[in-house]
């Protein structure tokens, strides 16, 4: 499991070099997010970076985490890259598939049956190829990584969008889609847009109730859920140097609620107690050496209006505690408003379910608050009203806290610990309710709290609030109870009122655990075979996409011109279908069957030109496929917003679609389709869309001179013998003409590591 001490030297040694660079470039201070990201630019990058703000740039990313829901199909591309190893240090983490229900142990043994297979390739394909495999039980993909390889100054990508969690100790982690971990494993270099910079001045100390969750659920409330977007929040100030690296970890993993493309904090004598806590005391020592570059400068902090496009004060004194929701992590009620607002809205008083835990919140510190919680429940003669459920975040918390008594202080309140996974937060619950159609309420300590997201059932009321928080209210079964200022009635009929919580940063004794559940990877996996059963309808190896023939695009047929919004859920539907993400065959038969046809205004029905017959997307696309028929696909505006799945760039492709013409598109989603080695186009006069009929037959002229900025015709052969023609435009530069021509960009690499 060791971080890799020389990959953290590597980055060092080039960071005060790089920061001087920048300050001299740019003629100014800089904050620490500048610092970090002008440490991680690919080589080349530098000026485009110092104009900030107005361009994608590339920068080398130090690893990779992948969760095991989002890992299958990236390590299925990687494996096309032909490379012996990845490029750079990544791991596996087998927390998302795990469902919870009845407890730690019997849970995680079914997962470890229903999942086999998918765990073996994981396993195989990471001990092939170079990469740290966290078994199922070892914990969620973000805790581990804190515990174990997030570093002060580091950058990081992960397939989950809360891998902003790493940001808790300095590090500039994003989360990303399969193909963007899959091109840095491969050796290239990864495309953001340079951010805004947001920056929140902590001042103060938190005390009694309130806790570092506090911050985020207050900034939630101040920025809302799209209040980050496309932003990096720095935290600064004497506030946030108090926190425990811990704490500042749960602020940075739920900022991925407010849109943010990562949190971040400096580096501090909090992180120096973490790293040497965490057995990581040379991490310590080698950040020590160049501490004045983890943090943002002194000028930038002082006058943090003139470097930031936006400051947020927060008082940690004057914080209360709070509670969000529900249905949405923004709606931020400070504790001494909350029972009001439950009244106001009709929500449900009574409190079903309590859950603790999960990636955001399970350090040491969070289960000893709400553990001196538990035991006051206890002590007090109080009946926990609630069902109360308790998810460790990684192994070795759950070892050490266990050790260290708390997990019996919950199982002698009457909760449930559940195992080392996201379990409920992700929906993998199988709840226990007598009546799914009653509107009822839980609250959790986890980071989203949209309708369904817990439990699939729409009628809950999911609240979001600090472990300690979480703990209070199951105890008192109620979300009119304050537990700051009201008193509950225990068994022996008397008033008693909950003190304030108390907990330990760190385990006085120092964390334990017997087996972390981590397999480190053969030193050379040339031997190792890839476990794929070829007759698993959830995994299916890759064949790499075929090559460009060299001609224009002729007699294409119309699979569907879609009409209005064509989101990636659209494309590739999410559901239902994640199962079969490592079999692209069998996920492909979603290929856009929420998308509306244009020409008789339904969703999954398409003319099939062969037949006449109107039928699903995905079977009409397989018939031409079967007759050797190329197709294209037109679609509106923003095609292919939403999320960063690869999956829909590659179905079409998988089924033959030859090219995506739209009015314009969701630049991730063009990004990809370039990378699969799909030809995306668009409209050069939108009002060209008009123009497309049913049973056109589509040329596309112009490929043999594919060239950048060169716009290409395309040309419809109407039904009744008349022809339209019209331009297009693409974005291709001369690099993604190259992945085009080749049939995708792994196609490339696999070459290039032939030679
Ligand atoms: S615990 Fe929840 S938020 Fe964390 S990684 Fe798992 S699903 Fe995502």
């Amino acid at each position: 499991m060791a971080f890799d001490l020389d990959m953290i030297k590597k980055v060092y040694d080039r960071y005060s070099t790089r920061v001087a660079a920048a300050r001299k470039a740019t003629g100014k201070p800089l904050t620490l997010t500048e610092k970090i990201l002008y440490a991680h630019l690919s080589e080349g990058n530098a000026q485009k970076a110092f104009a900030r703000g107005v361009d994608y740039v590339d920068f080398a990313p130090d690893r990779v985490a992948m969760q095991d829901a989002t890992a299958q199909m990236a390590l299925l591309q990687f494996m096309q890259a032909g490379r012996p190893k990845v490029a750079v240090p990544s791991t596996v983490h087998c927390d998302h598939l795990i469902q919870a229900k009845i407890g730690a142990e019997i849970d995680l043994n079914t997962a470890k049956d229903t999942n086999k297979e998918v765990y073996d390739f994981l396993a195989s394909v990471s001990d092939k190829y170079g990469i740290g495999f966290w078994k199922p039980g070892a914990g969620i993909i973000h805790q581990v990584v804190l515990e174990n390889y997030a570093f002060p100054g580091g950058m990081m990508i992960g397939t989950d969008s809360h891998t902003p969690n790493a940001g808790g100790l300095g590090m500039i982690a994003i989360g990303v889609g399969g193909a963007d971990a899959c091109d840095v494993m491969a050796g290239l270099p990864w495309e953001l847009k340079f951010p805004k910079l947001i920056g929140v001045k902590l001042t103060g100390k938190l005390s009694g109730w309130s806790s570092a969750k506090d911050v985020i659920l207050k900034v939630a409330g101040i920025l809302t859920v799209k209040g980050g977007t496309g932003a990096i929040v720095e935290y600064f100030g004497e506030g946030a140097q108090s926190l425990s690296a811990t704490g500042k970890g749960t602020i940075c993993n739920m900022g991925a609620e407010i849109g943010a493309t990562t949190s971040v904090f400096g580096y501090d004598e909090k992180a120096a107690i973490y790293l040497r806590g965490t057995k990581r005391e040379e991490i310590a020592a080698l950040a020590d050496t160049i501490k004045e570059h983890l943090t943002g400068d002194a000028e930038v902090y002082a006058n943090p209006e003139q470097y930031f496009d936006q400051v947020i004060e927060i008082n940690l004194s004057e914080l209360e505690p709070h509670v969000n929701g529900p249905f949405t992590p923004d709606l931020a009620w400070p504790i001494s408003k909350f029972a009001a607002a439950v009244k106001e809205n009709n929500w449900p008083a009574t409190l079903e379910v309590g859950l603790i835990g999960s990636c955001t919140n399970s350090s040491y510190e969070d289960i000893t608050r709400a553990a001196s919680i538990a035991q006051q429940a206890v002590d007090k003669h109080l009946k926990t009203k609630a069902e109360f459920t308790i998810t460790p975040g990684s192994e070795q918390v759950r070892y050490t806290v266990d050790r260290d008594g708390y997990l019996g202080t919950f199982a002698e309140m009457g909760g449930v610990v559940l195992a080392n996974a996201c379990g409920p937060c992700i929906g993998q619950w199988a709840r226990h309710t007598d009546d799914p159609t009653r509107k009822n309420s839980i609250i959790t300590s986890f980071n989203r709290n949209f309708a369904k997201r817990q439990d699939g059932n729409p009628n809950t009321h999911a609240f979001v609030a600090s472990p300690e928080i979480v703990t209070a209210f199951a105890i008192a079964g109620d979300l009119t109870f304050n537990p700051l200022t009201d008193t509950l009635t225990n068994e022996q009929g008397q008033q008693v009122k909950l003190d304030e919580p108390q907990g330990l940063e760190m385990p006085i004794k120092g964390y334990a655990v017997e087996d972390a559940g981590y397999q480190a990877p053969a030193e050379d996996g040339s031997k190792v075979e890839v476990k794929v059963d070829p007759k698993s309808a959830r995994l299916q190896l890759l064949d790499p996409f075929a090559a460009w023939e060299g001609t224009d695009l002729n007699g294409l047929k119309l699979l569907i011109k879609a009409k209005g919004k064509c989101t990636t859920d659209h494309i590739s539907m999410a559901g239902p279908w994640l199962k079969f993400r490592g079999h692209l065959d069998n996920i492909s038969n979603n290929m856009l069957i929420g998308a509306i046809n244009y020409f008789n205004g339904l969703a999954d029905s398409v003319k099939n030109e062969l037949t006449g017959e109107y039928g699903p997307v995905p079977a009409t696309q397989r018939d031409y496929k079967a007759h050797g028929i190329g197709t294209i696909v037109v679609g509106d505006e923003n095609y292919g917003e939403g999320s960063s799945r690869e999956h829909a760039a590659m179905e079409p492709r998988h089924l033959g679609v030859r090219a995506i013409l739209v009015k314009s598109f969701a630049r991730i989603h063009e990004t990809n389709l370039k990378k699969q080695g799909m030809l995306g186009i668009t409209f050069a006069d939108p009002a060209d869309y008009d123009k497309i009929q049913e049973d056109d037959s589509i040329d596309i002229k112009g490929l043999t001179s594919f060239a950048p900025g060169k716009q290409l015709t395309v040309v419809l052969h109407h039904k009744d013998g008349s022809t339209d023609s019209f331009a297009v435009n693409h974005t291709y530069n001369a690099q993604q003409i190259e992945w085009f021509k080749a049939g995708g960009a792994l196609n490339i690499i696999r070459k290039q590591m032939a030679n």
